[in-house]
């Protein structure tokens, strides 16, 4: 019996999970797929955004200005990279510049700070790649970027360390009231019986909300597609240029990312299908358009790939976190679409404040806030990595070429606590693929390695879990006899 069952380990779900590993609770995650950061927290525009965007008195901007503010100090204790690079709404048409005012003034309101309407000059001054039908900006120099994958995995390698345990490949199927009050989840690898569910299951958290539920809950599934460009793009912009928001959301925007690429999109589709991640060529054209009206000279022949995440939207556009009236010992996470990721640290915050009231949980005495994340031999001295070489030679065997990601950097990342088992598991915490060739040239040798470390045959090393198998069958025996 478990005293919390977390469903999704996406951002959310790790957040929460992290928050909960503070107490003296038997804490679980359950979660679909092979890894942590499989759903929406792998593929969004990864901004921590200031907070002038959602609706004045709405939870979404509460959540969203207190996730900024914890950003800094969470960062830090999970040794993952985060910069405040700062923010630009930026207006091209003369009648919409009243539009930057009422921006600025629901930004007051929500909490946001120092803000600042920019003039044409100044707003080119900052950003001289601004379309030059520029009139005007709105400034907020609180917005950042961030890795989404690291802080995912971060707050669950963190959370996993202070004892919340994580069952991958576990697909919640159906849930139901034990006499007792306590909750029985039958998943397609067992049964789980639990004092609490935290539901934090992405564009799936209504499927799950109306297994308990009669007030049934809809998620609209709102995609967005993304080009995502080369390090030599990298510094186009150096501030998240952002166009005037629609009613459809905050528009294609571009950014530097933390890791120095240039982020392009995303569009704004509604789709009904829960898996409809596939871009498309009419997505991918309608954002470089519209990112063209404002950044000028975009490098798009730069493009090294393109992706497409899919928003949790709900009808009333705001963040649903609360016990469901007719399903006590239920905690929904719903509707978490942007700002979600900004919005973790705080949703994890408010999740852990209710259970810990309704549960009486205590504080553990042993709690480890910190995190080391994996080594990163390019942040040494040429001196200290050489030493590093000597003592360790596999940091000095590079596997993926473009981003320079040694055989040292992949072991940690298999051996550490809920250890990469997939190509896009080691990717995800090494960045060995996410190069220029899309780890085309790193893959095999990557599979190498998971086949030596993990003891996985060929056949059973996938890209991301599930039926994603890179190799099917031997063709030929080893003598390199047809089979
Ligand atoms: C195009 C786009 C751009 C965005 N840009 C930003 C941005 O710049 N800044 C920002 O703050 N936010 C942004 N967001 C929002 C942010 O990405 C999301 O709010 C956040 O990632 C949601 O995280 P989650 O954990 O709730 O969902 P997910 O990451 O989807 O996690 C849910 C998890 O639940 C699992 N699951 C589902 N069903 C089951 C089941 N039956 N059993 C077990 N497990 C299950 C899934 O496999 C998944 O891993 C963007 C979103 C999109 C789509």
């Amino acid at each position: 019996m478990y005293d919390v069952i977390v469903i999704g380990a996406g951002v959310t779900g790790c957040a929460v999970a992290r928050e909960l590993s503070r107490y003296k609770a038997n804490v679980c995650v359950l979660e679909k797929c092979e890894d942590v950061c499989e759903g929406t927290s792998k593929a969004n525009s990864a901004i921590v955004h200031a907070g002038f965007d959602a609706a004045q008195g709405s939870l979404m901007a509460k959540l969203n200005v207190r996730g900024n503010e914890m950003m800094d100090k969470l960062c830090e204790d999970l040794d993952i990279p985060f910069k405040r690079n700062g923010s630009m709404v930026v207006c091209i048409h003369k009648e919409a510049l009243e539009g930057l005012k009422d921006l600025y003034d629901r930004g007051v309101a929500n909490g946001v700070k120092d803000m600042k309407i920019l003039s044409r000059e100044e707003a080119l001054e900052m950003e001289p790649n601004l379309s030059d039908n520029v009139q005007g900006a709105l400034y907020a120099p609180t917005g950042g970027i961030i890795c989404p994958f690291k802080l995912t995995i971060a707050m669950a390698e963190n959370a996993n360390m202070n004892g919340v345990e994580f069952r991958f490949n576990t697909k919640v199927e159906d849930i139901t009231k034990n006499d007792d009050g306590t909750w029985k989840i039958r998943t397609n690898n067992g049964e789980y019986l639990t004092r609490y569910i935290v539901n934090a299951a992405g564009v799936y958290a209504d499927k799950i909300h109306n297994m308990v539920s009669e007030k049934k809950a809809h998620i609209i599934e709102r995609r967005g597609d993304y080009c995502l460009l080369d390090k030599e793009a990298g510094t186009h912009v150096t501030h998240t240029i952002f166009p005037q928001p629609t009613k459809l959301g905050k528009g294609v925007l571009v950014s530097p990312t933390v890791h120095g690429n240039l982020i392009v999109g995303p569009t704004a589709v509604d789709i009904e299908d829960k898996e409809g991640t596939n871009t498309t060529a009419e997505g991918i054209a309608d954002l470089q358009a519209k990112a063209n009206d404002h950044v000028k000279n975009l490098p798009l022949r730069k493009v090294i790939t393109s992706f497409a995440g899919l928003r949790a939207h709900l009808e009333q556009h705001d963040f649903v976190i609360e016990e469901v009236a007719d399903a006590p010992c239920f905690i929904d996470c719903l509707g978490i679409e942007s700002p979600g990721l900004s919005s973790s640290p705080a949703i994890g915050e408010m999740v852990g404040n209710m259970l810990k009231e309704k549960m009486n949980l205590e504080n553990k005495d042993n709690w480890i806030s910190k995190r080391k994340d994996i080594l990163d031999p390019s942040k040494l001295s040429i001196e200290e990595r050489n030493e590093l070489i000597k003592k360790n030679p596999a940091y000095g065997n590079i596997i993926c070429r473009c981003e320079s990601i040694s055989e040292g950097e992949i072991l940690d990342a298999i051996h550490r606590p809920l250890g990469a088992r997939s190509l896009d598991g080691v990717k995800r915490r090494t960045r060995a693929g996410m190069g220029r060739c899309q780890a085309g040239f790193c893959s095999p040798r990557t599979m190498e390695i998971l086949n030596r470390e993990l003891g996985l045959s060929y056949e059973e090393i996938t890209k991301s879990g599930g039926r994603s198998n890179i190799v099917l069958e031997r063709t030929k025996n080893q003598k390199g006899e047809q089979a």
